[in-house]
């Protein structure tokens, strides 16, 4: 029997191949109709035999294209028509509201294969791409996406690339950023101040391979920002790069050729195999193997390295180049090109200027970079992935909350700052913009929300902030003129933030382990337990309140936490350890005991840098979370450890986990000779012991069973692994992040579950 569906489907399904691939599919299978977008997404008519439909939306639903993703399919039958021809309509230029931009997506392996064919018209060709690969968020100026809306718009198809486009039977049919050598960007390689065109095409590549294997440091354009390029086996050479970068510590990640070749220097298991090459590649945090090649100056005293797969034909053209230049897999250090922590260069121009003084040359070309997006920074906990940073490769994919509510903008916090936008109940949650502490940073911040507004078609209504007020994102959402505001409060929105993940609204028990946040008296929290939901919470339980010596110096010296939390756990007479040999302590303890420049905190990152520095004489930190890295990485088998003594008490209904009987108990450790590796992993696991002592105490007064975790200590490998069955041991649900970071780069999520419902309520 002869039937005819209207269908409609709805997500990623713009500039992905979406409609070439029903075309196909339809014409295979002898069916009629049409295809096309409109402000809803795709929709389709189908006319054909009811075996012949059932396969087609079978097919449509489970095998799409490799970058498309449905989020929505609806179908009704509709009158038989009398047309034999299956085709695609042209695009309505309405608004295109409802449709996805596509992330950035890494070359595929059809063109991979023809980038190294010496008999394909595009071998060796930088640019090459087609419909299931290449650039897309960070090319886009504006919507429907079209070529003339993207960085491509200046170079014309020549005749060859635009048969391509046009055919509907082509791998790079509607491919917006199609180009060949005759038509598309160009290489070339310029000295460092840009002075001077040292080579071009394919000549500037071979340039390139020599200048990294006689050790120089090449600035490197590409997709999402410029890399600083380095041999990684290369110590010196590595050094030099510390040097002129001006970062002392912060491990470097590094670029490798293929799986196996990553496989010959760090532990892969199966998931972290597919998360490195996945279509997003992005850096994968792994477990170094001994007696590597790697140049221990990548990332000294580090258990892990990050390593990452070629994403651009440029990056598989510059390794393949050095492995056959060398016949050793070739191992480069591919680091963001910024100055310590301003925002990553994407501008030819901004690189002359800005990266002369730190490369020896620069590998630029002609497509422009509109977008800024790093590399994202993942790792993986058993089959879970913890997300460092969600930047390239995963913006702008939405997160769909079960709430719905006006367009709402979420601006984020101060530190690994992103900001999100809401449509319905979609959360559009930007790249990485950085420590929102310079200039550059606080530009790229008002850049990004005006971009995104704009891509997205999204006029919010209303603004959504934390309550710090000294942060800048909250300064500019005060000043930004919006009628309709709402503050919230930083531990409730990293709270917010895994229940919209999870879809959870109803009581939770949220353990909040953070670095600062502005608490609501005022004070900084940061180690808080929580219950509640997504409209409103009381804060039941937190660690003891400690005191900061010189506040923000103390975050960059940890031996000045760890002596203040020995101060107040020795009532002043201190216990004799070796770290506070090697320090001016007397300054310190005039503070404390006068009560000058130490601010209170109840920071759970406070508490690791104090036992890093107490027990395992870890001073003075070069990046953030230094000091907690090393006690975590240095620690011995966890399962297998003893436990510190500890109380938890209660007063006025709230539960305070106090630290003086903890502190004494490690300090006795610590002078009986207990070696660091092994106070670190007594330290984990009496944390993880507290931790869920408080929660089941809170479980038996409130009835509560979900727990929810969040906050940059779950940054923590140690804590992610052995928390959850210890919650779970006791009788409660655990839920972590899954797509986001528990860092306070997804504050502004949590902002948005909070705001919809906020605001939603308010209609
Ligand atoms: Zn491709
Ligand atoms: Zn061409
Ligand atoms: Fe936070």
């Amino acid at each position: 029997m002869i039937k005819r569906l209207r269908l409609h489907v709805n997500g990623i399904v713009q500039g992905v191949g979406f409609r070439p691939f029903v075309y196909n599919l339809a014409v295979r299978l002898g069916l009629s109709g049409f295809v096309g977008n409109n402000a809803e997404g795709v929709f389709i008519e189908i006319q054909g035999k009811s075996a012949d439909l059932e396969i087609f939306i079978d097919q449509l639903i489970h095998q799409p294209p490799p970058l498309a993703e449905i989020s929505q399919f609806t179908q009704h039958e509709i009158p038989v028509q009398n047309k034999a021809k299956f085709f695609i309509q042209h695009s309505e230029k309405a608004s295109l509201a409802a449709t996805l931009i596509s992330p950035d997506v890494a070359l595929c392996d059809d063109c991979r294969r023809e980038l190294l064919d010496p008999n394909n018209r595009r071998y060796r060709y930088p640019f090459i791409n087609c419909t299931n690969c290449g650039p897309r968020y960070t090319i886009i100026r504006d919507i429907p996406y079209d070529r003339p809306k993207t960085t491509m718009a200046g170079f014309e198809l020549c005749p060859a690339c635009r048969s391509e486009y046009e055919n509907p039977a082509d791998r790079r049919f509607h491919a917006q950023p199609n180009a060949c050598p005759v038509c598309g960007p160009q290489i070339w390689l310029e000295s460092a101040t840009g002075k001077m065109v040292l080579s071009q095409n394919d000549q500037a590549l071979v340039q390139s391979v020599s200048l990294l294997l006689d050790g120089k440091i090449l600035a490197v354009k590409g997709l999402g920002g410029f890399h600083l390029a380095v041999d990684a086996t290369n110590n010196l050479a590595v050094v030099r790069l510390r040097q002129r970068k001006n970062r002392e510590q912060k491990p470097l990640a590094v670029m490798v050729r293929s799986l196996q070749s990553a496989r010959q220097i760090c532990e892969i298991d199966e998931s972290e195999a597919r998360l490195l090459s996945a279509a997003q590649r992005p850096i994968v945090l792994l477990k170094k193997k001994n007696h590597i090649p790697v140049a221990e100056a990548v990332a000294p005293g580090n258990h892990r390295l990050g390593l990452m797969l070629p994403y651009t034909p440029l990056h598989v053209l510059l390794l393949e180049d050095l492995y056959r230049q060398t016949g050793t897999e070739p191992l480069l250090v591919m680091t963001s090109a910024n100055l310590s922590e301003e925002p990553i260069v994407i501008d030819n121009e901004e690189a002359r200027q800005r990266l002369s003084a730190i490369a020896d040359a620069l590998l630029l070309h002609n497509r422009d970079i509109l977008i800024r997006a790093d590399d994202s920074v993942l790792m993986m906990i058993g089959q879970q992935p913890l997300y460092f940073r969600r930047s390239r490769g995963y913006v702008p994919r939405p997160i769909t909350l079960k709430s719905v509510g006006p367009s709402l903008l979420c601006v984020g916090a101060e530190l690994k700052n992103t900001i999100a936008l809401t449509r319905g109940g979609q959360v559009f949650l930007s790249q990485h913009i950085g420590d929102l502490e310079n200039l550059p940073a606080n530009q790229f911040f008002e850049s990004s929300i005006g971009h995104l507004q704009n891509v997205l078609e999204i006029t919010p209504q209303a603004i959504v902030y934390d309550l710090h007020p000294n942060y800048f994102s909250t300064q500019w959402a005060l000043a930004s003129g919006f009628e309709k505001k709402l503050g919230v409060q930083h531990h409730h929105a990293h709270m917010a933030a895994v229940m919209a993940e999870h879809d959870l609204d109803e009581p939770v028990i949220g353990i909040i382990m953070d670095g600062t946040g502005y608490g609501l008296d005022g004070t900084i929290w940061g180690g808080e337990f929580f219950h509640g939901a997504i409209g409103s919470f009381e804060r039941v339980g937190q660690l003891q309140v400690q005191r900061i010596p010189g506040g923000k110096q103390a975050i960059r010296e940890p031996w000045r936490i760890a002596l203040s939390y020995l101060h107040q756990a020795f009532d002043g007479a201190l216990p004799d350890l070796p770290f506070l040999k090697n320090h001016a302590v007397q300054p310190v303890i005039e503070m404390l005991e006068k009560d000058f420049n130490a601010p209170k905190t109840s920071s759970c990152g406070r508490l690791f840098d104090a036992v890093a520095a107490m027990a395992g004489g870890i001073g003075t930190i070069h990046y953030e979370g230094q000091a907690a890295i090393e006690l975590m990485q240095q620690s011995a088998e966890v399962s297998r450890a003893g436990i510190f003594d500890f109380d938890i008490e209660e007063s006025n209904g709230l539960l305070i986990l106090r630290l003086e009987t903890l502190f004494r108990s490690m300090a006795r450790a610590v002078t009986d000779g207990i070696r660091f590796p092994e106070i670190s992993a007594r330290f984990h696991k009496t944390l993880i012991e507290m931790l869920s002592h408080t929660a089941q105490k809170i479980h038996l007064k409130t009835g509560t069973k979900k727990v929810v975790l969040s906050g940059g200590v779950f940054q923590n490998e140690l804590l992610v692994r052995y928390l959850p069955p210890r919650l779970e041991q006791a009788g409660l649900k655990v839920f972590l992040h899954q797509q986001v970071s528990p860092n306070d780069s997804s504050i502004a999520l949590g902002q948005a579950a909070m705001g919809l419902q906020y605001f939603e309520g308010k209609k």
